[in-house]
């Protein structure tokens, strides 16, 4: 059975996004070590400040404000990676540049971060199909980079889309481009990034194309991580409430299992 006992997206305060001051490091570790854990991951937002670009909110969390975090707790029974959050607006740059990828041991990349209007989509609302393009050409573009792939996680995909007219509208829009789909998928289990379970975001009634796009992941040879996505530390429990199910549903084992190359 793939073991749910890992945490590799969680944000602390650190992360502008994050209200709350009591989710630092060692809130991270202690619920770690209270859940009987084996590998976490701090990956709060970050801009390198040597990539032109930053938005506002990005400016100032650089490398240098993430990296307040370190030292970070240590444990006998829980390994703590250092990692981050980076973003991709699309076209050729990434948000980080390779040589200061080395500061970490895990490297996220969302490729939908679509809330942030005029800035990771266009300032006006998209339709749900346009939102579908949007996140098929966001990740086909991110997967021709080239980075040091077997550490870096995509964050969160297909989570940020907009409902729109409900659950089908988001099936019919998937599958239009299902096979183009499954060739990124295929893709990916190639150059061995890891795939995200994220569990502040993969809505229960989406379950059944959850399961039939992550499934398809599968089929294609990828391999999954789980993420909390937190920037609380009452939302560090959502994996245990919220992954289980899909995990079961898509019926992962422990050789479906990723973890950054040199963990
Ligand atoms: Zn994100
Ligand atoms: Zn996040």
């Amino acid at each position: 059975m793939f073991p749910i006992n890992h945490d590799l997206h969680c944000h602390t305060f650190l992360s502008s996004c994050s209200e709350d001051e009591n989710q630092t490091p060692q809130a991270m570790m202690n619920h770690a070590e209270r859940c009987g854990y084996d590998v976490i991951a701090i990956t709060d937002h970050t801009w390198d400040a040597d990539v032109p670009g930053a938005s506002g909110w990005y400016r100032p969390q650089d490398i240098a404000h993430g990296r307040q975090a370190l030292p970070l707790p240590e444990s006998d029974r829980v390994k703590f990676l250092f990692g981050c959050e980076t973003e991709f607006i699309g076209g050729k740059t990434l948000a980080m540049t390779r040589e200061h990828m080395d500061l970490y041991d895990i490297v996220l990349i969302p490729t939908n971060h679509f809330h942030m209007r005029g800035f990771c989509s266009p300032s006006e609302n998209l339709s749900l199909a346009g939102y579908h393009a949007l996140q098929y050409a966001r990740l086909r573009d991110a997967l021709d980079l080239d980075l040091p792939w077997k550490k870096i996680g995509l964050a969160h995909l297909f989570s940020y889309i907009p409902e729109g007219n409900g659950d089908s509208a988001f099936r019919n829009t998937y599958l239009a481009l299902e096979g183009a789909y499954f060739e990124l998928f295929r893709r990916m289990a190639e150059i061995g990034v890891g795939v995200e379970l994220n569990a502040s975001d993969l809505p229960k009634k989406r379950l059944p194309y959850i399961v039939k796009i992550y499934g398809a992941m599968k089929a294609a040879g990828c391999r999954f991580y789980c993420g909390s996505d937190a920037h609380s530390v009452p939302a560090m429990d959502n994996i245990g409430q919220n992954l289980p199910e899909i995990v079961g549903a898509l019926g992962l084992e422990e050789s479906d299992r990723w973890l950054p190359q040199g963990v």
